[in-house]
Formats: structure tokens, sequence, C-alpha cells
């Protein structure tokens, strides 16, 4: 092949399915999204993911011959070696979906496939807040909470497809919450925004004095994405909401110096909505991260907020695809 050498990658959301051509450099030339419609069925949905490596091409005004291979990345359930997805909760209803050698199939090129969340970091790794880093944890803070590890530019995938789920490592034994996995006591129970408007939702019907009795009071509950509002509130002086912004920073904390402490990484980066809560949220994790680790990790793991946004998804993917053209495998 002559000319630089150019990736597609593709993020399979619940909702919508992201693509981009990406460089060799990690910089995307073009960013679409098609709608996952996983209702629908999964042979639609690879024709969506298969539109959308096509979308991306067109966007970036390349033809799909300029394109040295592609890169998937999909929620699990998932079996990576196989290119499977087995028995995904956020595409139902599909079932044992060969995504890899469908794509590889339809188009002809070296396929990688991947956990999104495992992409995501190695998108940042690559291209993101860990540009020159040798390992990185990755939080992804949503409605859910997504962890990838990268070390020495290998993701942790695990023998069984379930490395870096650190989302659902264990931080509480005693009355431990119900996490959205079904599991007690998850991180993701805790810190993601789902457990902090669950959190919020609980003191304010215990009616304790808030500026957010009135949010409440007016929607009956507040919902994940009104996370930011009790961020707002936290900002402008509100002291129940500092305090549940400052229990999830100390719980997110707590997870960091977990991975600290197992892998002892260069970096651990938050990303997702909840990193919107700004640099000051950021430092309050800091902050517990140095009175709970081990003093060495405590003084020089960096602790940074992420940099692609919603594009780390596919840039990543696009990375793994690179990766296998590099290694030189199918
Ligand atoms: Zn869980």
């Amino acid at each position: 092949m002559s000319g630089p050498l150019l990736y597609i990658g593709v993020d399979v959301g619940g909702q919508s399915i992201k693509a981009g051509v990406v460089t060799d450099e990690g910089q995307p030339l073009s960013s679409v999204s098609v709608p996952t419609e996983a209702w629908k069925g999964q042979e639609h949905g690879l024709e969506q993911m298969a539109l959308a490596v096509e979308e991306a091409a067109r966007a970036a005004k390349l033809d799909l011959r300029d394109i040295a291979a592609i890169g998937i990345a999909t929620p699990g359930t998932m079996d990576i070696p196989k290119g499977l997805i087995l028995d995904p909760p956020n595409l139902k209803p599909w079932k044992n979906v060969p995504v890899r050698d469908y794509i590889h199939g339809r188009f002809r090129k070296p396929t990688a496939f991947q956990n999104d969340a495992n992409a995501a970091a190695y998108g940042e790794y690559w291209a993101g807040a860990g540009r020159g880093v040798r390992s990185l944890v990755l939080f992804t803070l949503g409605t859910g909470i997504g962890c990838g590890i990268v070390v020495n530019g290998q993701i942790i995938e695990g023998e069984h497809s379930h490395g870096a789920e650190v989302g659902h490592i264990i931080i509480e034994m005693s009355q431990p919450r119900r996490c959205g996995c079904g599991g007690r006591g998850h991180l993701e129970a805790y810190a993601s925004a789902t457990a902090l408007a669950q959190r919020a939702n609980e003191a304010l019907t215990r009616g304790e004095i808030s500026s957010l009795q009135a949010l409440f009071q007016t929607k009956g509950q507040l919902a994940p994405e009104d996370a930011g509002e009790v961020f707002r509130a936290a900002a402008m002086g509100d002291s129940l909401a500092q305090r549940l912004v400052e229990e999830t920073a100390y719980f997110l904390a707590v997870g960091a110096v977990n991975m600290m402490h197992t892998i002892d990484p260069n970096m651990i980066v938050f990303g997702g909505g909840m990193t919107r809560a700004g640099p000051s949220f950021l430092e309050r994790i800091r902050e517990h991260v140095r009175q709970l680790a081990f003093p060495v990790p405590a003084a020089q793991t960096q602790i940074v907020y992420a940099q692609l946004g919603n594009e780390a998804g596919f840039i990543g993917a696009a990375g793994c695809a690179r990766m296998l053209v590099r290694q030189g495998d199918r």
C-alpha cells in the first residue's frame, strides 16, 4: 500500500454507533454516528456497523481501498479471541454475534475486535491523556462505570475477556448497595452518575435541607442526567450537594487506589459525563488518593481527566486495528 496508513474505528453503543477514519498518529479525519437500533435484531445491527464503516470513509472523502484495517469495539459480554458479542445487556436481544468475522468478510480487511471500555482506554493511551506513558487505567464515569487498563501497550483483556471490569470491584461489604449488574457493593453502585442521583434521592427523601429539593419535588426523583445539577449545587455552596460530591470523589479514589496497589500504573484517567464537574472534582479525588495510597504511588501517579471525549472508543478501536497490522496478524 502506498500513502499514509489509515484505519477505521467503530464504537458500538446501545443507542448509536460512532465511527471515524483515524491516522497512523491517532488523529481522527472523520467522526460519524448511525443509530444502533438494537431492537431490530443483530443482522440489522451488523448492517448498521458496516454502514458506519462506509459513512466514516465517505465523511473523510476516502475510498475504502485507502483503509488498511478496521477495529470494532462493542459492549460486553463478549469473547474477544473469538470476535463474538455473547449476551450484551445494552444490545438486547442480540446473542452470540460474530462481529469480527462479519466485518472481515464484508470488507476483506484485517479486523480487530475489542471491548468498548478497553478500546477507550487504548485511545487515551495512544492519542489522548496518556500519550507518552507506559501504563494507565481509564475510568469512564457515566450511567455506569466502564474501565480499561493498558500496560506496556497491551490491553488487559484477561483470560475470559473479563479483565479490567473495575467498575465492578467490591468496595463495600456491610450493607452493600445493589449494582446495575445485579451484584452488590461494586464501585459503580457508589460512584456512577446513577449512584450519585440515587444517593441524592435518598437524602432528599429523608427531608434533608438542600437547594436540590425544588428539582426533586418537581421531578419526583433525580435521574443520572441530573448529576450535573448536584455538582452545580455543590459549587453554589449547598451542603448536601457538597457532601454527595465529596463522597463520590472518595469512592472513586478508593477504586483508583485499588488499581494503583494492583498494577502501579503511570496514570489514572477519568473520562465520561461526570468529568464536566471540572477541575475541583478532580482535585478532590487526588486529595483522597494521596491519603489512601502508599506514599510513592500517591506522590508519583498522575491523576488526570481524559482528553478524547466520546471519540475515545472509535479512536482506540482504530488503534487496535493498527496494532493488528503492525503485528502482521489477520
Ligand atoms: Zn456491578
